[in-house]
């Protein structure tokens, strides 16, 4: 350990070994000041940092082809060349290069071949906060960015320089301004600046933003499917609160729960999900209710039903080890899923017989069974008022058939179906567990944590049935 003076004069020496300032035996002041030092510390290096990657990119810039400084060292572009050297991301060597653009460096006229137009005055005034160590070249580029405003169209001289001079005064602003500030408070502050300098740029920002949404689905090798996208403001307002509102209960938030349906079988459901799990259930959760109460606006009438084809040999199978072995495939996708999952698609949506022939060859097509109608699911729904173990609303849920999906001959009665929402629906077919009814109430059997089994009551959560129970 050093002491921090010693270790800033060394830090230029590159001859002597990396070490860590002492920071044990200094006084909370000192502490504080060595944290603020440092950071100057690392502006002036990043600055410094900057105006090398400037250079760097100068001199692999395009006209060179094969002779840029790039080319010659096996990389397509300065970023490339930069990132390499600093180990950092491509991202970054951009924002490097983008803020040795700023900095107040000798011209380059010559070299170029043609003079450079002067630097706007309040670009110059953030070059000039960076070359000093005032702010870093994040906070910069932050500035930058957010404070970008178009010029105004058909603006006499005398407006246009008020307008310039109006850019350059905030932006001098900002850097006053940006060392008590986070990153996050400096780009809503610069936004708000822009706002105010360019009310009338405001729609066709909006606008910009707009454009720039999109999402991607990208089909992966290893059988699962990467969503990419970006959301606009209006977007984001829309999407974000719905997975703030499930998730927030992980983040300190309100948890909303019946007093009654945690007295019921709160302790059954250990929800091990990860927050961002839980944000991914909700969002297909949401995209299969939405394509299920479609109006025909969106999908016409040519709403996806997800179709699971499995083997009755593989249904019927017996456990192994207590694993159901076999596989099932969801229509058009080649990877397969577990018994398990099947086994939920055909309690929840019904199964259609399709009986083949030795060679292949279908020979017959049965009729649908074990399906709930419309009717029947507005039944559970009051019955149940929600899934039966746990808070979700009977929307979000789907009809569980108690039997064994070949227990009953193609009679689908009301008294065989409990609700239970998607995770705690595929929590009862992973863990085998049974529901089982008795008279007018159903019970779920599940092992414990020790192994043990346990017959839990699975109280209805309908306020309405307590109504009526209570009234009767
Ligand atoms: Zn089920
Ligand atoms: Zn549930």
């Amino acid at each position: 350990m050093t002491p921090l003076a010693d270790f800033l004069a060394s830090l230029g020496d590159l001859s002597a070994p990396p070490a860590l300032p002492e920071t044990r035996a200094l006084r909370d002041d000192e502490l504080l000041e060595s944290q603020r030092v440092l950071a100057e510390v690392q502006r002036r290096v990043s600055a410094a940092t900057a105006a090398i990657a400037g250079e760097i990119s100068f001199r692999s810039r395009r006209e060179l082809g094969h002779d840029g400084l790039a080319a010659q060292n096996g990389e397509r572009s300065a970023e490339g060349l930069i990132s390499r050297l600093t180990g950092g991301s491509t991202r970054d060597a951009r924002t490097l290069v983008r803020t040795a653009e700023l900095l107040p460096l000798p011209p380059r006229a010559e070299a170029a071949g043609e003079p450079e137009p002067p630097r706007p005055r309040w670009l110059a005034t953030l070059g000039e906060a960076v070359a000093t160590a005032a702010i870093s070249a994040d906070a910069a580029d932050l500035i930058r960015s957010r404070l970008a405003t178009t010029e105004p169209v058909g603006a006499a001289p005398e407006q246009r320089e008020a307008w310039l001079l109006a850019l350059a005064e905030a932006a001098a602003r900002l850097v006053t301004d940006a060392p008590g500030l986070t990153l996050e408070q400096l780009a809503a502050r610069a936004a708000a600046a822009r706002d105010t300098l360019d009310l009338a740029g405001i729609a066709a920002r909006e606008r910009a933003l707009h454009d720039q949404r999109y999402l991607r689905v990208t089909k992966l090798a290893d059988g699962m499917t990467r969503l990419t996208g970006l959301l606009d403001p209006e977007s984001a307002a829309i999407v974000v609160p719905i997975l703030d509102t499930v998730t927030s209960p992980r983040r300190g938030g309100p948890r909303f729960v019946q007093p009654a349906a945690v007295a019921g079988a709160d302790e059954i459901v250990r929800d091990e999900r990860t927050t961002e799990q839980l944000a991914l259930d909700t969002f297909v959760e949401l995209i299969r209710i939405g394509a299920r109460v479609d109006d025909g606006r969106l999908l016409g009438n040519r709403t996806p039903s997800v179709r699971v084809l499995v083997t009755k040999r593989d249904l019927d199978a017996a456990p192994v080890d207590g694993e159901r072995i076999g596989a099932a495939y969801f229509e058009g996708h080649d990877d397969a899923v577990s018994i398990a999952t099947a086994e939920r698609y055909i309690c929840a949506s019904g199964a259609i017989p399709i009986l083949f022939d030795g060679d292949g060859r279908v020979l017959d097509l049965g009729r649908e069974q074990r399906l709930f109608s419309e009717k029947q699911r507005v039944a559970l729904a009051a019955r149940d008022g929600g899934c039966l173990m746990c808070d979700r609303p009977p929307s979000c849920c789907e009809a569980h058939h108690i039997d064994h999906w070949d227990e009953h001959h193609g009679r689908t009665d009301v008294d065989a179906g409990v609700l239970l929402c998607r995770f705690c629906h595929l929590l009862v077919h992973n863990r085998r567990w049974r529901i089982r009814r008795e008279g007018a109430d159903y019970r779920l059997e599940h092992t414990d944590a020790n192994g043990v089994l346990r017959s839990t009551p699975l109280p209805s959560r309908s306020r309405a049935r307590d109504r009526l129970l209570a009234t009767a």
